[in-house]
Order: C-alpha cells, then structure tokens, then sequence
C-alpha cells in the first residue's frame, strides 16, 4: 500500500512546492494553493488567466478569482499534515505499513473522496468554482434540478461548462492509487440505463414532447408547469453512453405510443422564473418493443437503440455473398447515397439562393424562393450543412430547415434504411417543386386573363 499511496507526493503543490495549503482547483482540474494564484497575470481581473501549471494544456481558465477552497482536498492536505506530525519519522515504507499509518490514513481521507450529489465514491470528479466536488452526472443533475450547489446553495457554472470541464486530476488519482491499494473498491463509470455495451435497453423512462426531434436536431424544450416538470425530472436518464443527461423522447402517447424516438442529450439549463428551457440535441433513434406505464403519469419501455453505424446499413439483403462482394456491393450502395446526398444539398442551395429574376417579375422558378436570409439563419439554427460524404447528416439536416410537416417528419424517423430516407427527402423536394410551379403558374395565367380584358 505504502508506494501506492503517496499522498505526499500527490498533494505537493506544483507551482510552489509544498504540501497544497488553501487549495483552489482551476477548471482545467489541476490544484494550487491560493496563494499560488497568478495575482499579477494580466488579465486576472477576468475569469480568464494565465494557468501556473506548466503543462495544462486547456485554452482556457474560468473563475480565476473567485475560486473557493476545494473543500475535499483542503481537508485532506489537513488530515496529510497531521499525519506527517504525528507519525515518528522517519520511518521507512515497510515500518509506515507495519504500524498501521498508511492504513489509518487511507481510512481517514476516504470519506472526503465521496460525491456531494450521491455520497459514493465519486465518478470523474468535477469541483464547482464554489469547492465542492460532485460525479460528473451527479452535478449535471444538481443544475438541472435546483441550479445551485447542494452544499452552499451558490449558483453553479452554466450546464454546458460543466458538461466540458476537466475531471479534478488529484481527486481522480487519489481514488485510483486507493484503489489500487486495495482500500476503495473499483467502481465502474457504467451507469445502469443507456449504457454503451447494449443496444437492447430495458425498463426506460420515456419523455412525452410536443415534437418530433430528428437525429444531429438542436431544440429548446421549455417545461412550464408542475406537472410537466414531475414528467421531466423522472424521465432524466444519467447515460454513460453519451456521457451526459439524456432523455428518451416519443413525441405522442396517445392515442397509442409512438413506436420510434430519439434519444435527447441534454446539452445546456437555463432557469427562468417561469419555466426551464431545456437545451438538447438528437442523438440516436429508437424503436420500442413494448411499454407500460406506472404511477399513471410515467412511460416506461423496452426499445433497441438503432446507431447509425449499426443499421444494416442500405437495407439490402445480401444473401450468400462473399465477403468480396459485400464489400463492393456497400462501396456501391454509399456511393449511390452520397449521390442522394448531393442532390439534396443542391436543391437547398437553389433554394437559399437569390433570385435572379428582377423584383416584381412573376416567375415559375424556384430558385431562391426562401432566399439568402432563411439560408443564413438555418446555418445558424440548425448548424453547418454537412458534407455529402456524410448522406446520414445530410439527411436529417434537410428534414429540419426544409418546411416538413410533423407527420413527414414522423415518416422519415421511422424508415430505417439510409437509402429510403434520402429517397423520402427528395420525393418531399420534388413535391415542394411542383406545388410551387402550379402556384405560379395559377398566378400568371390570372393576372395574364386580367390583361387580356383590358387590351
Ligand atoms: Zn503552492
Ligand atoms: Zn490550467
Ligand atoms: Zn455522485
Ligand atoms: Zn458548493
């Protein structure tokens, strides 16, 4: 145990070299004594400054000054101190073990080691700029429940700095070395729904949304009232697949449950006094095998998970082929959907467009007729037109910035393979087309007979 532990070395500071006094975890995970903080650093009046660990490699730093004592570490570098006070030294490795210091100190540091959400060990450790130390899940669910922290009650960073923020490195490690020292047992980042070794999930909590939300969508969910929050708060799953907060979205249940959905990361919380508004982006769809529901107002279900890349991916059977062929047949088949692809791009770039034809000048063409504003704004909202080498993206980027109604959209989240999906699209292209020429033409052939009257 005695090499495994090495708190000292651990918990020397790297910036002055002594044991860590008044320490401050910055958000790039590493700790420093508060009296290490770069206080001449240029731009330390901004939470952004000049890391004092020579090796950090974030870009950037939040909450420089107004970093709190991380309380774990503050009082663990006490319990080192003490130790290091009390213990006769010096004495060699094997005597520390065969008295039973390190074993009396192991035991003393476990509990500052535990989660302030969910009091176990903690899971990729994450300290708020208030110094309090949370699972990575654990504080995403804290500040999508309550926006503060749940031990000092002070704001905690937005969701999406959390989400990103680097694992506290000293936590983590001292967990690891006892671990492996044998006085912590191995814990799994595993979480028990969602997780990434299966695609066949049981007993999930569905969330009911107004919306069908596709695949690579981004969507601001409100949730206003009680009722509707009780829904949303017990049909959060923490997922270690997408290492965030998720929901399973179905966007009906009634008259009968929508047999395809998607699953939502939650992506960023904003609390307003009158609602949540929920950031979340589409992940991977779904297909439910059956569902029940309990206490009346929760959705449980069993469903398959369909990846993408798990899809069989053109929906083409190839029966007894050599594995030769199959390949060539999929190289032909990804060819024939980047083509799709393609077409589908160029239509919405005809469309997004000017027009070329004067103002005022009737015309049957549909070049430009959402124009370059929409164009703009759909890059904005919905991010930036995939490749055609991605014909998936491409497929469900043009679902969501083309005019489609709920129940296309429904339709197109439904088909399984990629190759009828980017058919479906540009039969929708196509019928946009002819309605929009029969429009014109209805128009000019009226305002031709109105002439005509005149002559
Ligand atoms: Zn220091
Ligand atoms: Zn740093
Ligand atoms: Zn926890
Ligand atoms: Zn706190």
């Amino acid at each position: 145990m005695a090499d495994q532990l090495n708190l000292t070395q651990l918990l020397t500071c790297n910036v002055c070299g002594d044991i860590l006094s008044e320490p401050i975890t910055l958000s790039c995970g590493n700790t420093i004594c508060s009296h290490c903080f770069p206080v001449n650093s240029p731009s330390n009046k901004k939470s952004v400054f000049v890391c004092p660990i020579s090796q950090c490699t974030s870009a950037s730093h939040l909450f420089g000054p107004e970093l709190l004592v991380d309380a774990s570490i503050s009082e663990i570098a006490n319990i080192l101190r003490e130790y290091l006070a009390s213990c006769p030294c010096p004495l060699s490795p094997v005597e520390e073990y065969e008295n039973g210091y390190l074993d009396a100190l192991s035991r003393a540091v476990v509990p500052y080691l535990r989660c302030s959400g969910c009091h176990l060990t903690t899971v990729d450790p994450i300290t708020s700029h208030c110094g309090h130390t949370f699972c990575r899940l654990c504080i995403l669910q804290t500040k999508v429940d309550s926006d503060n922290c749940n031990v000092c009650y002070r704001p905690l960073p937005k969701y999406s700095h959390l989400s990103a923020q680097s694992s506290n490195k000293l936590i983590a490690q001292m967990i690891k070395s006892l671990q492996f020292a044998g006085a912590l047992p191995f814990t799994t980042t595993e979480t028990a729904l969602l997780d990434a070794n299966n695609n066949e999930q049981r007993n999930v909590p569905l969330f009911v949304s107004n919306n069908v939300i596709l695949p690579g969508q981004k969507f601001k969910l409100p949730v206003f009232n009680a009722a509707h929050l009780n829904m949303f708060r017990s049909s959060l799953i923490p997922s270690s697949r997408y290492s965030g907060l998720c929901l399973a979205s179905v966007h009906r249940n009634k008259p009968q449950v929508a047999q395809f959905g998607t699953i939502l990361k939650i992506v960023g919380v904003e609390h307003r006094p009158d609602a949540i508004m929920i950031d979340v982006v589409g992940t991977d769809r779904f297909k439910l095998d059956s569902h029940r529901e309990e206490n009346e107002s929760t959705l449980f279900a069993d469903f398959e998970l369909l990846p993408e890349a798990s899809i069989t991916q053109f929906g083409i059977e190839f029966p007894c082929s050599s594995a030769g062929d199959v390949a060539m047949i999929q190289e032909h088949a990804y060819g024939y959907s980047v083509e799709l692809a393609d077409t589908i791009l160029h239509f919405i770039h005809h469309l997004g467009q000017a027009p070329n034809m004067p103002n005022g000048t009737l015309h049957a063409q549909t070049q430009g007729i959402l124009g370059p504003l929409w164009f703009e704004n759909m890059k904005t909202i919905h991010g930036a037109i995939p490749s055609k080498s991605d014909p998936a993206a491409v497929c469900w980027w043009a679902a969501v910035v083309l005019p489609t109604a709920p129940n296309d959209l429904y339709g197109l989240l439904r088909t399984v393979p990629l190759v009828d999906r980017l058919e479906l699209v540009i039969t929708w292209m196509q019928a946009m087309q002819n309605q929009w020429e029969r429009c014109r033409s209805t128009a000019i052939n009226a305002i031709n007979r109105v002439a005509n009257q005149y002559q």
